[in-house]
């Protein structure tokens, strides 16, 4: 059956300094699957997130998103195609509420203009339908009680969860998510994976980091493995972790 990955990058490369962060001459990434990108500390898993998604600016690479080259093309466009992601350390805004960090996800514009987008109105008549499609989320990653209460009062946990709910508000395609596991309440682990579950079964393509191997064994459908800069395997789960470039990399760094 003939291939059909929603991403593909083609010899993306960032050096900072004398370091090739990340050196990477082929990536696909498999549609409606869950693919985890794994790799010990420093192997460019966040850098590449970066230049996918508009962060940060190659020294050389290409790469398609559903056909559309978007080398380049800023984070707040790739929204509008569909394409979102999560932070390692989240992008919450504390100083707003629940609700108002939620309709921020909807606000497909430059950063300059979101504060207008969030205080003027320059949501085109949407409102109505945009708060209620934020209800809808806040209830299914169950934050609706928190709706009114600032963003900075959550959890660690709570706010890697606002953040993925906040992303969903673009009705994505792909949803890529940094490290969602990392500084979560052992309480929420299990919640925040069904979510990454829930949105495979929604339809949607899910690429995430991880270092914790039994998350990525019980949830991704392929693996990614990165080594300074390159990727160094990849596959389904049960294969790459026996694979002996995979485990000489994590072995080889710590
Ligand atoms: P971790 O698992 O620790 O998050 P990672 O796989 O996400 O690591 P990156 O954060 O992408 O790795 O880092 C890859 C390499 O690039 C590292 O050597 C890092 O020090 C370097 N690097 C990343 N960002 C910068 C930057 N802005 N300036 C200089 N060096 C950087």
């Amino acid at each position: 059956k003939k291939r059909d990955p929603i991403v593909v990058a083609e010899n993306i490369s960032r050096s900072f300094g004398g370091i090739n962060a990340v050196d990477v001459e082929y990536l696909e990434i498999p549609r409606h699957k869950i693919t985890a990108l794994i790799g010990p500390n420093g192997a460019g898993k966040t850098t590449l997130f970066n230049l996918l998604t508009g962060f940060d600016n190659p020294n050389s690479g290409k790469w398609q998103f559903e056909g559309h080259n978007i080398a380049g093309v800023s984070s707040y466009k790739l929204a509008r195609l569909g394409m979102v992601r999560t932070f390692q350390l989240t992008k919450v805004m504390g100083k707003l509420t629940v609700m108002e960090n939620m309709r921020l996800g909807a606000a497909d514009q430059p950063g300059e203009r979101l504060s207008k987008a969030l205080f003027k109105g320059i949501w085109g008549g949407r409102e109505k339908e945009i708060t209620a499609q934020a209800d809808v989320l806040l209830e299914k990653f169950k934050l609706d009680a928190k709706k009114n209460d600032y963003a900075a009062s959550l959890s660690g946990g709570q706010r890697k969860l606002l953040e993925m709910a906040r992303s969903l508000m673009v009705r994505p395609k792909l949803v890529m998510l940094d490290e969602p596991m990392a500084g979560v309440n052992p309480a929420l682990t299990q919640s925040l994976l069904d979510h990454i579950k829930n949105l495979k079964s929604e339809g949607m393509t899910v690429l995430f980091v991880e270092h914790d191997m039994n998350m990525v064994r019980h949830i991704a459908d392929w693996v990614v493995v990165m080594a300074e800069g390159k990727i160094v395997a990849e596959g389904p789960p049960a294969d790459v972790m026996k694979n002996p470039a995979v485990i000489d990399a994590y072995l080889g760094a710590h």
